[in-house]
């Protein structure tokens, strides 16, 4: 093997250490404070992600699985409706269509950008349609611009997932940051390896509405509109807690800087592993490469060559969530998303963070490189 250097797929020790006095006083200064759930660090935070993204209002809950059925939950889409996805975003969002008792609808993806083709979404709205929920997937936002255009001619409403787009710029509308564009909601989880992570579970939500806003605020509460009085059904308890919001407020401040690091490393990888029979991820001024995926043809022998050289790589996400054995009795045959259902036999994700070096990117060039012969 031409490399010794171990590289993980990712390592979030090293984050930890760059962080380590500030994030030590935040935790000490909420152990201290005797106030642990929905107080001024969980309301500071709101307002400063609000304001990062650009948005009128951002409501904090437990996760962004949560953060996906909330949404749903404050659209009001119940049984009998229909939400439009894609099934290339393992199955987060459709977990959450599924709680609401709503049914989901997929549509297939555009092959260069793995987000949701909307030249196919027409096809695919019904009188039962109530909800488009696009997916940011890996980094770059879906075609929004083409999918706001579509909702307004149908009536629908946009929930976005952009749990691996946190900072990303709309493609279509370069000047806005995602979470501040013309959606109803967008969703976002701060589990600890996205590109804005918590030191565990953790999600938000942003809207331009305050009363829809508000409405999610009593819907993470049991419903509550004051103390102890519910007046929605469907709330549960999914709230975004001090220690984690803390956290995250000092994490924030490094996010514009952290995916700038991440894109000049994408950029590495580019210069790197040109002219290999690897389709290399398309880039757009927007995306943060919250993942670095490459696609080919005997993806599960480079993935094992690169595994046994040292070098981590996961496939992000092997398979689509319509043929998923859970999902069996919705009815989906295999073959119906032709570009999905080849995607996850071609993709595969390189290491990919703010803090891997130079040195370990042209080790795992070499690996790949040394794959091809
Ligand atoms: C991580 C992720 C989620 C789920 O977020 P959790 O905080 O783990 O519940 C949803 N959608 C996408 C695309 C994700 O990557």
């Amino acid at each position: 093997m031409s490399t010794t250097l171990r590289v993980p797929f990712g390592d979030l020790a090293r984050q930890a250490a760059e962080l380590d006095p500030e994030v030590t006083e935040a935790l000490t200064r909420v152990a201290r404070s005797g106030w642990y759930i929905l107080g001024n660090e969980v309301a500071a935070f709101e307002a400063e992600f609000a304001a990062f993204c650009g948005a009128e209002a951002c409501v904090g809950v437990a996760s962004g699985a949560d953060a996906l059925y909330l949404a749903l939950t404050a659209l009001d889409v119940g049984p009998g409706d229909e939400v439009i996805t894609v099934a290339n975003a393992c199955i987060y969002q459709v977990a959450a269509i599924l709680q609401t008792g709503a049914r989901p609808v997929f549509v297939d993806i555009d092959p260069a950008t793995h987000t949701l083709d909307p030249a196919l979404l027409e096809a695919a709205i019904t009188p039962r349609t109530r909800v488009l929920l696009p997916v940011h997937l890996y980094g770059r936002t879906a075609n929004m611009a083409a999918i706001w255009s579509i909702a307004r001619l149908y009536d629908l409403k946009v929930v976005e997932d952009a749990a691996q787009a946190h900072g990303a710029r709309y493609c279509s509308e370069p000047g806005t940051l995602v979470g501040g564009g013309a959606s109803a909601i967008c969703c976002f989880s701060f589990y600890p390896s996205k590109n804005l992570g918590a030191l565990g579970d953790g999600g938000a939500l942003t809207t331009g509405d305050p009363e829809l806003a508000a409405r999610l605020r009593r819907l993470r509460m049991y419903g509550w509109g004051e103390k102890y009085i519910a007046i929605e059904a469907g709330g549960r308890n999914s709230r975004l807690d001090e220690l984690q919001a803390a956290v995250l407020r000092v994490k924030l401040r490094r996010l514009a800087a952290w995916n700038q690091a991440r894109r000049e490393r994408a950029a590495w990888y580019r210069e790197l592993l040109a002219g290999l029979p690897l389709e290399l991820p398309a880039d757009d001024p927007g995306h943060v490469y919250h993942l670095f995926v490459v696609q080919c043809d005997n993806r599960d022998a480079l993935r094992r060559h690169l595994l046994e050289a040292g070098v981590g790589c996961d496939v992000h996400y092997p398979v689509p969530a319509h043929v998923q054995p859970a999902y069996a009795a919705l009815g989906h045959r295999r073959g119906a998303l032709p570009h999905t259902e080849r995607a996850a036999t071609r993709v595969l994700s390189l290491p990919l963070f703010p803090e891997l070096t130079r040195v370990e990117v042209e080790a795992v060039a070499r690996s790949v490189r040394s794959f091809f012969g």
